[in-house]
């Protein structure tokens, strides 16, 4: 049989699709297969519909974070109101679904798929080909009888090299994952739950097979994803500038002169005690960035211990102004409302965000929101007083601050709700669920 993919593909969650056709290039399922790219929900509709006409069978892959499940929830009913299939099958994936697989089958996915997804989609595709019962692929979760979430057994796990981070065949590319894991434990964080508490990071060589993909195609620009950019190379919390620097001069050596390397800045950051002269006169060397992004969450110790950072509130300072006297400009994240932030707390952050400021950086401001996954799931978000915002608005008015934290305090309020229904429980395994079972209609 053959299937229709289509990718419910969204700017914000591009990475993730691209990994999985990286995935699917470098070791393509039996199954003869098709790609689709649809960017609304009509186009959704609309190429689930060309699927069915070419294609036995059609698997709909959606990526999504936490905040957004709702939004894609609703967005899922209008789309089977426009076309629903028994031959169709919505797959779920992303950091919600693998926290919260009850909550998606429940909001209307056929099945949830959990953890990393490169193996899963090949296995899912073929699964799907041979019409074999869904109990063979690991890393999804389906319904049981009951409605309730059944997972067929922990996704699999592979090196980074094994597969690459984009889409040759369809061009489709972007940042290089360095670095997936993390072996810090900042509790409000969902990359240690997603993926695992240690780094498991991809090869020099590998990454240079990516670059000079990318000038191949005409690209000069190579960014990268990791969760601590000079964490690469490392099992520790230290950083092992050698390894960082073999990096950094392989890349440059794979672009043409007027190629660039962004390092340490978006989509990625770097740990505020990372920040040396030394790591910093490196960088200067290699990267183009003028600015560099530095996670600090807070400016209180006590909320700095207390959600895991394993950092204090002083070494951001350091970090501010040693990344200022190398030439970037400091890009601070903060995250104000975590659980127990009391005024004090705010008030320290708020110093330390001014401090920041007249350093000449910029507070990129957030506000907690209790994750799916993370350890603070079901905490209750601190308030965030008016003479913070006051603060806040003072200081995006002078341009040291921006970000989405009003925007995040109302997902905020929307996940408390969710955790409130969705109470944490021990997952179900089973090792029947069939294609049926995930929503497959008769004959199936
Ligand atoms: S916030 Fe950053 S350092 Fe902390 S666990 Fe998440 S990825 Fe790791």
């Amino acid at each position: 049989m053959s299937v229709a993919v289509v990718l419910r593909y969204r700017k914000a969650v591009t990475y993730g699709h691209h990994a999985l056709l990286g995935a699917l290039e470098a070791e393509p399922p039996q199954t003869p297969f098709t790609v689709a790219f649809a960017t609304s929900p009509e186009a959704t509709a609309a190429e689930i519909t060309a699927g069915l006409r070419t294609a036995d069978r059609v698997l709909v892959l959606w990526s999504f974070y936490s905040p957004d499940a709702a939004a894609l929830a609703v967005e899922l009913a209008t789309i089977r109101a426009l076309v629903d299939d028994a031959r169709v099958l919505h797959v779920a994936g992303g950091v919600h679904a693998t926290a919260e697989p009850q909550q998606v089958l429940d909001a209307g996915w056929d099945v949830a798929a959990i953890g990393e997804g490169e193996t899963t989609v090949i296995r899912l595709l073929d699964a799907v080909g041979t019409d074999a019962p869904l109990t063979g692929v690991r890393g999804l979760a389906v319904r049981d009888a009951d409605g309730v979430a059944v997972r067929t057994g922990p996704a699999i796990t592979r090196e980074l090299d094994a597969f690459g981070s984009f889409s040759l065949r369809y061009s489709k590319f972007g940042p290089i994952e360095l670095t997936r894991g993390c072996i810090y434990a900042c509790r409000f964080c969902q990359t240690p739950f997603m993926f695992s508490a240690r780094f498991r990071h991809r090869s020099v060589e590998n990454v240079r097979w990516h670059v000079k993909a990318m000038v191949d195609a005409g690209m000069k620009d190579v960014r990268f994803t990791t969760p601590t950019s000079l964490s690469y190379g490392t099992q520790t919390e230290e950083p092992d500038l050698d390894a960082v620097e073999e990096l950094l001069g392989t890349v440059r050596a794979e672009l043409p002169p007027h190629g660039r390397v962004f390092f340490g800045s978006f989509p990625s950051e770097v740990r505020p005690e990372h920040v040396t002269p030394d790591a910093m006169r490196m960088l200067r060397k290699y990267v183009s960035n003028d600015n560099i992004i530095i996670g600090a969450q807070s400016g209180s110790d006590r909320m700095l211990a207390a959600s895991r950072r394993g950092h204090g509130a002083e070494p951001v300072l350091d970090a501010v102004r040693i990344a200022a006297e190398a030439g970037f400009r400091p890009n601070v994240d903060f995250l104000f409302g975590m659980p127990g932030e009391d005024a004090a707390d705010a008030e320290a952050s708020l110093r330390l965000a001014e401090a920041v400021a007249d350093l000449g950086g910029r507070v990129h401001a957030h506000t907690f929101m209790p994750l799916p996954g993370t350890p603070w799931r079901d905490a209750e978000p601190a308030f965030v007083a008016a003479e913070t915002i006051t603060t806040f608005d003072r200081l995006a008015a002078r341009g040291a601050l921006y970000g989405h934290w009003r925007r995040q305090a109302e997902h905020a309020e929307r996940l408390a709700e969710a955790a409130k229904a969705y109470p944490r429980r021990a997952p179900r395994r089973r090792t029947t669920p069939t294609w049926r079972d995930a929503g497959g209609g008769e004959g199936i």
